[in-house]
């Protein structure tokens, strides 16, 4: 009965890859699935992937399956546990978001799309190893009222309510991050007041409800 959601976290790993979100095995991806999650296997290149090599797993990093999980599991299960409103984590190396990244910058409100992350600015959380708890508390911690984070001297995750709409997130902080990096080239950019970022912050919340 899982096999179309793994088939489905194959195929949005696999457009991650191919349209330049990251590169590699180094990012991964995962589906809140019952009480527990589906999510990328550790090391195995995504073309190569099976529906049985998904693995299945619960919030506290019990899984069944030969595959292990993605090393990055623990901020992935720490979302779900803390985030009603999540179904769906990405987690990439893109090369603008991991530019910032390696700088400790987050994002601020240059552009009024930063809004699209559900706040004022993206943040970026403080470096710590990768897999560890201390990694995944500094997270959850810069994603709260946002869906998506840069990660120090790492990259950048984003959680949404589905697969689509968390690539869709993924690839839009991508390209704000690839502005920013234009801008930081040539000067510093006019930012926008917070009021008007509630404004848009709030026009979002209804923008592309079609009325019935
Ligand atoms: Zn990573």
């Amino acid at each position: 009965m899982t096999d179309l959601l793994r088939q489905q976290l194959i195929d949005t790993a696999r457009a991650m890859n191919a349209s330049g979100l990251n590169q590699g095995t180094s990012g991964n991806l995962s589906l809140r699935f019952e009480q527990g999650m589906l999510i990328t296997p550790s090391g195995m290149k995504y073309d190569t992937l099976v529906t049985g090599d998904i693995v299945m797993m619960d919030l506290d990093g019990s899984y069944e399956g030969e595959r292990k999980p993605s090393s990055e599991w623990r901020f992935h299960a720490a979302i779900y546990a803390g985030r009603d409103a999540a179904n769906a984590v990405l987690h990439a190396h893109p090369v603008n978001c991991a530019t910032l990244a390696c700088m400790g910058k987050g994002i601020p409100a240059f552009h009024y799309m930063v809004a699209i992350a559900g706040g004022m600015d993206i943040r970026c959380a403080p470096y710590a190893t990768f897999g560890s708890d201390g990694l995944s508390d500094n997270v959850l911690s810069a994603l709260q009222d946002r869906k998506a984070c840069l990660m120090a001297n790492h990259g950048l995750t984003c959680l949404e309510a589905d697969l689509p709409k968390v690539l869709a997130l993924a690839t839009e902080v991508e390209h704000l991050a690839a502005i920013y990096c234009r801008i930081l080239a040539i000067g510093e950019p006019v930012i926008l007041s917070d009021a008007e970022m509630a404004a848009v912050i709030e026009k979002f919340s209804t923008y592309g409800a079609q009325e019935s």
